[in-house]
């Protein structure tokens, strides 16, 4: 297990637990890739890009508050529909 914070007058107490929106508090490691076109990047294949997320156990939605802003906008934006006229 990683440490975040690396400083020894920290007490893990003093910490507030993340948690996430259905109450839980224990997570797994996940990746998500992002693809990139070969013609956006100019390199000779796609690339793809993992970011790594972390799951809840019991819900499995990703952490949103460790995702990378991109991410996050992405994801808390609803999509706005292109039907062409209501
Ligand atoms: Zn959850």
């Amino acid at each position: 297990m990683q440490q975040p914070m690396a400083n020894p007058n920290i007490n893990l107490n003093d910490g507030r637990d993340v948690a996430c929106e259905c109450g839980n508090r224990i997570f797994m490691p996940g990746f998500r890739f992002k693809k990139f076109s070969r013609l956006l990047t100019g390199q000779p294949n796609d690339s793809i890009l993992p970011i790594e997320l972390f799951l809840c156990t019991a819900c499995g939605k990703p952490l949103n508050e460790l995702l990378p802003k991109e991410l996050k906008e992405e994801a808390s934006a609803p999509k706005i529909d292109t039907n062409p006229v209501l």
